[in-house]
């Protein structure tokens, strides 16, 4: 049995980390999802707002689990006997800074191979960070993003985009 770790921010999960989730999850027995609690990245959303988001949109992939972490990647690939560790690559964004942590993943567990799938074509521009954007300046999110995922951007959001509307008035 084959079970693959799929590690990320996931801040929130959107319509391209569930393109990798759904394909992944054909490929192999299992699929982990690792949800990395401590990114250098500020975040939107709690470690716990972020594995609940998660379940709900995998919630119809019975071969995939959503669990935190908070240790290196490879360890807690191991920890959850993982043999292969699973990255998604958008050409434009990606490719050298998963080639580099591919590569020191490798060097710290030579044992666990790292497989990376391209993104599918209309996913291409489409990233946690650049989603917050569009959505906290009000822009319509609707066909990015689970609508689950939607209302919480919406509800996160939305003191910055009220006051952001009302700024108009006083300028
Ligand atoms: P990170 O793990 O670097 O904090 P994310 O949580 O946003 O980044 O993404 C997790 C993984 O999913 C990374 O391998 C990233 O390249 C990939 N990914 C992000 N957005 C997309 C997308 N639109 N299509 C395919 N893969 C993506």
């Amino acid at each position: 049995m084959t079970t693959a770790l799929y590690p990320g921010s996931f801040d929130p999960v959107t319509n391209g980390h569930l393109d990798i989730i759904t394909r992944a999850a054909t490929l192999f027995d299992k699929l982990i999802i690792g949800i990395y609690s401590l990114p250098l990245k500020s975040l939107l959303f709690s470690t716990k707002e972020r594995v609940e988001l998660m379940k709900k949109a995998i919630a119809h992939l019975p071969n995939t689990e959503v669990e935190p972490y908070s240790e290196l990647t490879v360890d807690f690939a191991r920890r959850v006997n993982a043999q292969v560790i699973i990255r998604g690559i958008r050409m434009s964004a990606d490719f050298e800074r998963e080639f580099e942590m591919a590569l020191m993943n490798k060097k710290l567990a030579p044992d666990i191979e790292v497989i990376c799938l391209m993104c599918s074509l209309q996913y291409e521009f489409l990233s946690s960070s650049l989603l917050k954007e569009v959505a906290q300046l009000g822009g319509c999110i609707d066909d990015l993003v689970p609508a689950h995922v939607a209302a919480a951007l919406r509800k996160k959001l939305s003191p910055i985009a009220v006051v952001k509307r009302g700024d108009k008035a006083t300028k």
